[in-house]
């Protein structure tokens, strides 16, 4: 069975974590610290006689992210009741978008263009939705969502603004579903509508398919590694199935990201079992032309153009270039850096190539708070000087990031400080000197035995003497007719 015969199309979550309150009340979105079900009020609660209005801030979001998924807008903002059971809905129904009768999605089409094995990859967009996030639940002290002896739910999240986006099934691989899944990340955080490493601001669903089988979703995944390791385990699983004889029913799954498997949850719901119908508190609102003009007008620079503008104003290559920015703030990071040391190029690969391995994705969300541009940029900077090594610099990358420390003075503690200032090197030398008169003879009368005693004053600083200084000194002194 050849990888042609996979299908994936993803559903993607997305929280437009810039705005400052949910889509249709004012409490705060800025949820996550705060005690459960703090942030609440009647209308995201779903208490009776309550009245959503729509946020402004969040319609001119998800125009923004249409647009630069090449979307079209929809003319009139219509919102409808999702209608299903669960705790995390105290409403009984999602506030949602409906592409079908009596719908309308904020965004239809659209495609994302990335790169995949050094190829140019496009995936279309079916849609975007603008819709409220459920509630959280939380299933307390269990390593395993299967093992759960119950659940809790904060209503904290319940009512903030989520756009989901959803892809035609033009995905093939699970590699190629995570190189997707990074350029959307990086559009969006360039648009800065979502912080998508915060945890749960990107989730996503994952429908895949093998040849002879039916379709299945996995559901709410966490992170763009486990939509990779999700899909490489149900594609083996489906295969298996359909080879064994078996038929791989329509249904939704759960993936464990502990033990790294999917499991069934329910058969899959069909549309016609959510019985949607337009809300009737929120008739339709017209999105004028002028308001897609002005949302235009305010785009900033995105991945694409960044990649052609880093590529020429700093003369680096490209790959080195792109992998920054997978994560915007990695970007960001390197421009800050870049106007304190011009090394443009060994900066780009002390970032990518060393940095970036001892930061995992969450870490890179407060990337700023870990370690200071102007602290990389000193550290490449003690290299250049030749007070410490390349190699030393690198050992340095991981107590730099634990403590935020000023790279000199952690250099010193770690007794890494090279020690290139002659006046403190000379005394050192000197007592080498007189303690190895053979050896100051020999060098006398053959230059190359220079270097044994070299040796010794580097033994006798534990390899932090600065060797060309060293080298000066001995010479000086055997001139000198020590
Ligand atoms: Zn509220």
């Amino acid at each position: 069975m050849e990888a042609d015969s996979v299908k994936i199309g993803l559903e993607i979550h997305v929280q437009l974590t810039r705005l400052k309150t949910k889509l249709f009340c004012s409490c705060s979105a800025d949820y996550r610290h705060a005690p459960p079900n703090t942030h609440v009020c009647p209308v995201c609660l779903g208490l009776p006689g309550s009245l959503p209005v729509v946020n402004e801030e969040a319609v001119k979001h998800a125009i923004m992210t249409c647009l630069a998924l090449n979307g079209r807008v929809a003319r009139e903002l219509r919102f409808v009741r999702k209608h299903y059971f669960y705790p995390d809905l105290p409403k009984q129904y999602q506030i949602s978008q409906y592409d079908g009768p009596g719908g309308e999605p904020i965004c239809k089409g659209g495609f994302v263009e990335f790169e995949y094995r050094g190829e140019k990859r496009r995936v279309r967009i079916r849609r975007i939705n603008l819709e409220e996030d459920p509630g959280r639940i939380v299933l307390p002290g269990v390593v395993s969502p299967r093992l759960a002896p119950y659940v809790l739910v904060d209503y904290n999240r319940s009512g903030v603004a989520l756009l989901e986006i959803v892809t035609e099934p033009d995905l093939r691989e699970p590699g190629e579903a995570r190189a997707f899944l990074e350029k959307l990340r990086s559009i969006l955080e360039h648009l800065e509508v979502c912080d998508c490493g915060l945890e749960g601001a990107m989730r996503v669903d994952a429908n895949v398919s093998v040849a002879g089988g039916a379709r299945v979703e996995i559901k709410n995944i966490g992170s763009i590694r486990d939509v990779e390791r999700a899909l490489a385990y149900e594609i083996a699983r489906q295969r298996k199935l359909v080879e064994a004889g078996g038929r791989v029913r329509r249904e939704t799954r759960h993936w464990d990201p502990v033990r790294r498997v999917t499991y069934t949850a329910r058969a899959k719901e069909y549309e016609e079992d959510y019985r949607y119908m337009p809300d009737p508190n929120l008739p339709p609102i017209p999105i004028p032309e002028r308001l897609v003009e002005q949302v235009k007008a305010s785009m900033p620079e995105l991945p694409d153009q960044r990649l052609r503008r880093m590529v020429s104003q700093y003369g680096l290559p490209e790959h080195l270039v792109k992998q920054m920015l997978v994560y915007k703030r990695l970007a960001d990071f390197y421009e800050d850096a870049a106007r304190l040391y011009q090394g443009y190029q060994r900066l780009a690969a002390f970032l990518v190539n060393d940095m970036l391995g001892w930061l995992k994705e969450r870490d890179l969300q407060d990337l700023y708070t870990r370690v200071k541009p102007e602290h990389v940029a000193k550290l490449l900077r003690m290299v250049d000087e030749g007070r410490i090594s390349l190699r030393q610099a690198k050992e340095l990358i991981k107590p730099l990031l634990e403590t935020g420390e000023d790279p000199e003075r952690l250099a010193e503690k770690l007794g890494y400080a090279r020690i290139a200032d002659p006046e403190k090197l000379r005394p050192i030398v000197e007592k080498v000197v007189r303690e190895n008169p053979k050896a100051v003879e020999d060098a006398k009368r053959n230059p190359k035995a220079i270097n044994y005693l070299v040796g010794l004053v580097m033994r006798e600083t534990r390899g932090r003497a600065d060797p060309r200084v060293a080298r000066r000194l001995v010479e000086e002194m055997l001139r000198g007719g020590a």
